[in-house]
């Protein structure tokens, strides 16, 4: 499938599936490097990581676990920003290695908010792999240490990645026409 429809939008094909397991294997042979006798716990952020994550965990060697989280985002009722808080995360994450697991990192706020939540919680370390990282975009100053695919600031989905909804179903990554 060379383009898809997706509500209003024709997308066509930037990323082949394939090109994408090259990309994550680079990662996953870094991450088993650097966490030979370590244990890591991997926190998948959904929902557009999920396809990542399992195609990741399969390329880890080492002794880890993983764990799943969800982001709800609301605004405090005397804070003029809003709140970002983890939905069904009960997992004690004390003196552990965290690997946070995203999909995209567009202009950076939502990992900043996820790592200002962790920050808060006595991790041993605490690391980023992303699928995607836009680095025209990205206006953060943390480091994002596991980049599998660099991309232009085009918006993309497939692999994960919807728009309005549609197309996390899709194997490849499309770019918006
Ligand atoms: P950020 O907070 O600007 O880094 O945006 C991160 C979130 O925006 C991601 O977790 C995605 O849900 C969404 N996002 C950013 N860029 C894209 C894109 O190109 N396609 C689909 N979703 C995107």
């Amino acid at each position: 499938m060379s383009s898809v429809k997706l509500h209003d939008k024709e997308f066509s094909k930037f990323i082949s599936f394939e090109e994408i397991q090259v990309a994550i294997e680079k990662i996953a042979a870094e991450i088993n490097t650097n966490y030979k006798n370590k244990k890591p716990l991997f926190v998948a952020v959904l929902n557009g990581s999920f396809m990542f994550a399992a195609d990741l965990m399969k390329k880890i060697t080492v002794d880890c676990e993983i764990s799943f989280v969800k982001l709800a985002s609301y605004h405090g009722v005397n804070s003029s920003g809003s709140v970002t808080e983890l939905i069904g995360f009960t997992e004690n994450v004390e003196h552990r290695d965290i690997i946070i697991i995203e999909d995209i990192v567009d202009t950076g706020l939502t990992l900043e908010k996820v790592i200002e939540i962790f920050k808060h919680k006595n991790c041993a370390s605490l690391k980023i792999a992303t699928l995607l990282l836009k680095p025209d975009a990205f206006k953060k100053d943390y480091a994002v240490d596991y980049v599998a695919i660099k991309i232009p600031n085009e918006f993309i989905v497939g692999y994960g990645l919807d728009y309005d909804g549609l197309g996390r179903n899709l194997k490849d990554i499309y770019k918006v026409n």
